[in-house]
């Protein structure tokens, strides 16, 4: 996600950084079958699946198309990792630290082309996968590495007859389905702190970016994970993914993508084994503006907000409420800034905004476009097609959008803008809470007490005051009401991830002095 210290390209402000990184030639992608007990499988049924570069269509190769069998196979390998007495069971905890350390060595190492590639795969600008997306990879995988000889429990005082401690161990065989917006970032989400805690993982990439997450397959042997540690199975939701929801052998899953798939996935865990879920679904996130706040950079971060990654973020801005007597203005601002962003090429460091990810998307956002354009909202700039460019879409702007236009309740997942009116505090938090999501929120004041009055009132599980997206593996991240249940990242992550056992021992022998 864009951070402090980068522009919206993603590019360090910082000009010691200079020279920029260049995309590398890739000729032939290497990994694309299916990976489990670290050996590359093709799939039981025979099948392949096509992935396609969004910013030219063309297709990039064939990826072997893992299904119930092959998600059998790998539950198989992870359990066997998982089992008594296996290597990674019997791992010291500070070797475990070190592998998830060595993997961040080798991410570093091959930071330019897995860059580029997520970049082939997805869409996005180059630098923003280099810069955003493998920084946020690193540090994720650094940060579970500190915790994995950290993980304690706590000693209870019961009576004099008794010893009670408590353990925390791995959960088991960790299920995780991520999407295609952050493909590499949530592979890390995923499976940093569940390896941290010890478990094994079998992890879904998206059928439409599964590239990135099969290289990392080969680095995670390279790192020296034991056999069956990390499985990967490219497939297909309705087939791999409700396979690994629905697994008697799958202690937990952890998703994250639609609401509608979310609910699909709580209830095959509960038709099954009753497998732990967390989830991390959409947002209609609400992005308030003060008029005693810097108007410029509240201009700035709520349009990063906007169309960042083309807007196909959970955490999208996509609806920014302004405080009446700077709302002409803030318009104004954001229309002149929105102007100067380029669509292109993704390999184009200039350029800052690339593809949606695919035809099915690029019409949907279009349709609710046009919904706008019907229901009476204000069409300040974008609004269309980028001319002659298969999936690019030009940022849009939408002035006078009312709470009950389909604009201002549906995730939208693409580069428009949504601009409300507000005229007290009250109302703004009232509206800005009325809506089933509760990912993120943001508020934009000079005032401390406004900022700490509104966030607390605010119905998300992110709040950021003076700026938007900036996220950190150290902050838990999740989201309140239908955007999702637990928290990914942070220490708060580990309970996710562990289960609490609890140890009592009766003492036969008292001291009496
Ligand atoms: P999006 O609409 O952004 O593609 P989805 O929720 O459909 O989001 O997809 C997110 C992830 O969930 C992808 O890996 C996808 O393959 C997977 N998925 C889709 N349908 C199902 C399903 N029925 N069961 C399990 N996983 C699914």
């Amino acid at each position: 996600m864009a951070q402090n210290g980068t522009t919206e390209n993603g590019v360090p402000s910082d000009p010691a950084a200079l020279p920029l990184p260049q995309p590398c030639k890739i000729s032939e992608i290497k990994h694309t079958k299916i990976f489990i007990n670290n050996e590359w499988h093709c799939s039981v049924k025979g099948k392949t699946f096509p992935t396609f570069n969004p910013a030219t269509g063309g297709k990039i190769c064939e990826v072997e198309e893992a299904d119930k069998a092959d998600v059998d196979k790998a539950v198989e390998a992870a359990k066997a990792a998982m089992k008594r007495g296996s290597p990674w069971r019997r791992m010291d905890v500070s070797s475990r630290g070190r592998l998830l350390h060595k993997l961040a060595d080798l991410l570093e190492r091959d930071r330019t082309v897995l860059a580029t590639m997520e970049s082939m795969d997805s869409g996005k600008p180059f630098l923003q996968s280099f810069f955003i997306d493998l920084d946020g990879s690193i540090k994720t995988l650094r940060y579970y590495a500190g915790w994995a000889d950290k993980i304690h429990g706590k000693t209870m005082p019961v009576d004099d007859n008794f010893m009670c401690f408590t353990k925390h161990e791995p959960v088991g065989v960790c299920g995780a389905i991520i999407p295609w917006n952050f493909p590499l970032l949530m592979f890390m989400w995923k499976i940093a702190p569940a390896l941290c805690c010890g478990n094994a993982v079998v992890i879904k990439p998206a059928e439409q970016t599964p590239l990135t997450a099969l290289h990392i397959g080969a680095l995670i042997k390279e790192a020296g994970f034991p056999p069956g540690v990390v499985n990967i199975v490219p497939g297909f939701g309705p087939t791999a993914g409700a396979a690994i929801a629905s697994h008697m052998g799958i202690d937990k899953v952890a998703f994250t993508g639609s609401v509608e798939v979310g609910q699909l996935i709580k209830e095959a865990a509960a038709k099954s084994n009753l497998k732990r879920v967390t989830l991390e679904l959409g947002g209609k996130n609400p992005c308030i503006v003060f008029a005693d706040s810097d108007l410029q950079l509240a201009v700035q971060e709520a349009q990063k907000g906007a169309f960042y990654n083309q807007g196909q973020c959970c955490t999208a801005a996509s609806r920014v409420f302004v405080e009446e007597r700077v709302y002409d203005e803030f318009v104004r601002l954001s229309v002149e800034s929105a102007k100067k962003i380029v669509a292109g090429d993704p390999m184009d460091p200039r350029t800052s905004h690339g593809p949606q990810i695919n035809q099915q998307q690029f019409e949907k956002i279009l349709e609710l476009v046009e919904s706008g354009k019907r229901e009476g909202a204000k069409l300040e700039c974008g609004g269309h097609a980028v001319q002659d460019k298969g999936l690019f879409i030009q940022p849009t702007i939408f002035s006078d959008v009312k709470d009950h236009m389909r604009l201002a309740k549906e995730e939208i997942f693409g580069p428009v803008q949504c601009i409300m009116k507000f005229k007290s505090q009250e109302e703004a938090i009232e509206r800005a809470n009325s809506t089933h999501y509760g990912l993120a929120a943001a508020v934009f004041t000079r005032s401390v007490d406004r900022a700490m009055s509104v966030s607390s009132a605010l119905e998300a599980g992110t709040v950021w005051v003076n700026c938007y997206n900036a996220l950190h593996a150290q902050a838990p991240f999740g989201g309140y009401k239908m955007s999702g249940n637990g928290r990914e990242l942070g220490e708060y992550a580990l309970a996710e991830y562990t289960e609490v056992k609890a140890v009592t021992i009766k003492l036969t022998e008292q001291l009496t002095v």
